[in-house]
């Protein structure tokens, strides 16, 4: 069938053309606005965005004016003693495109343990992964096994699988990339 011939007929091409064609308002939403509608942190506010060298995304987070750092020792609110080195946590991909978060962690002057690194509210201790991402990881890994059930054969199976078919894709990819 000509695909083209036929939407010509229903008039759709002709309504999508003149939709594109025609200047509209535009609508721009910011990167923060979504990761705000997904995922608040408390206490924290999403600032800049921006793609790194790698072509991945970053999203700087900064405490919100007047808020206290929490004591990863005991839970406590106190006075910032200073800042550690930045760090980033992977976060949830968006479009395919790698998100991370980026922080300059606070270091907390506690009453009661001293001086320690605060505790944030989308990761835990040294990780380099958000809860977040890890939830979305684990949600792939339940559907391998959830996979091999209904398909009668091995969690393994389902991973190699999965993971040969990923390779060529990216390679494909890759070789697209390469091409253009
Ligand atoms: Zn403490």
């Amino acid at each position: 069938m000509n695909f083209q011939k036929s939407i010509l007929s229903l008039g759709w091409y002709h309504e999508v053309y003149h939709n594109f064609s025609t200047p509209t308002p535009r609508i721009k939403m910011q990167l923060q606005t979504i990761l705000n509608r997904v995922e608040k942190q408390k206490g924290f506010v999403y600032s800049k965005a921006r793609f790194n060298e790698n072509g991945e995304l970053e999203v700087e987070l900064c405490p919100r004016r007047n808020s206290k750092a929490i004591c990863s020792g005991c839970g406590n609110k106190g006075p910032t003693y200073d800042h550690t080195s930045i760090r980033r946590f992977q976060y949830v991909p968006l479009w395919g495109i790698a998100v991370f978060l980026v922080y300059s962690m606070r270091r907390v002057n506690c009453g009661e343990c001293g001086v320690t690194t605060e505790r944030v509210p989308w990761a835990c201790g040294k990780t380099q992964q958000s809860y977040s991402f890890r939830l979305f990881l684990a949600t792939w890994a339940m559907s391998w096994k959830e996979t091999a059930t209904v398909f009668s054969t091995s969690w393994d199976s389902v991973y190699r699988a999965s993971r040969a078919i990923a390779t060529e894709l990216v390679r494909g990819q890759r070789a697209f990339v390469g091409n253009r």
